[in-house]
């Protein structure tokens, strides 16, 4: 049986990709900051007979990760997936005004602690059979794709470009080890993130569709795609 860890798992993209792969038959390792609070993962966890697990996780405290990594122990994990993430911290980051405090928290859940969290349970992924490392990044990171769009999230661009950059040195790094990397982005997704925009918008998805499709590309990912960056229906995204 597969086993997989989520972080960010009690809402949005996050806890939808535990819904589906748990209706895959996988075991699921639900991350998220405050579990006794987190009322629909509760739920889920209470329909799925043992299917779902949850652990504490906030990924931008150090002490938390290594108490997940002491709870996990030896386990082996076969997809770990780095959702969890922040739209910036306040969200104008712009041309006009940086927040400095505001990029560091950006910078630190979004860009640092997927790496973190990479490393911390790397062992786990080398005793699975999958080995996946998987990132839900964002087209905002594509300086290609994206550099005439939204006047500000400065921060939130920043943050993606870095994961992405770090995700790849991963792919490369660890692909001796056989660990293969997924760098994916799950669409303009009706979350509270996607905010009213996407709420209202006839071209945003639902979390449950782009969960649908993540869960897909990352089957399909080998080492042929591990480091490339795709969106949730595998077309390739310009850096
Ligand atoms: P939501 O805002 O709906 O959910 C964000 C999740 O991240 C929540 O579970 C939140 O937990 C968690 N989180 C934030 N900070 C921390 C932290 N310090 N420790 C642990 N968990 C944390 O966003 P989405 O579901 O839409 O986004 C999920 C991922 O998808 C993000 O990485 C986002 O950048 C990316 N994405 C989303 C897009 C969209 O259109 N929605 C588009 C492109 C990328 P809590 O409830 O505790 O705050």
């Amino acid at each position: 049986m597969t086993r997989v860890l989520i972080t960010g798992a009690n809402r949005g993209i996050g806890l939808a990709l535990a819904r589906q792969y748990a209706a895959d038959s996988a075991e699921v390792i639900a991350c998220c900051r405050n579990p006794s609070t987190a009322r629909a993962l509760r739920e889920l966890v209470a329909s799925t007979g043992g299917k779902v697990r949850t652990l504490p996780l906030d990924v931008a405290d150090d002490a938390s990760i290594a108490s997940l990594k002491r709870a996990i122990g030896d386990l082996p994990l076969d997809v770990l997936i780095n959702n969890a993430g922040i739209n910036g911290t306040p969200k104008a980051q712009s041309a006009e005004r940086i927040d400095v405090e505001g990029w560091m928290t950006t910078m630190r859940i979004n860009a640092l602690a997927p790496i973190l969290i990479a490393q911390a349970l790397r062992d786990n992924l080398l005793r699975g059979s999958d080995k996946k490392l998987v990132a839900i990044s964002s087209d905002y990171a594509s300086t290609g794709t994206n550099y005439g769009s939204s006047r500000d999230r400065y921060a939130y661009r920043a943050s993606k470009a870095a994961l992405n950059n770090g995700m790849r040195g991963l792919a490369r790094d660890w692909a001796d080890d056989g660990i293969l990397v997924g760098i994916l982005y799950p669409g303009w997704v009706r979350t509270d993130m996607g905010g009213e925009r996407a709420a209202a918008s006839p071209n945003s998805i639902s979390a449950e569709h782009s969960a649908l499709c993540l869960t897909r590309r990352i089957a399909e990912l080998t080492p042929a795609t591990s480091g490339a960056f795709l969106d949730y229906n595998g077309e390739t995204l310009d850096w």
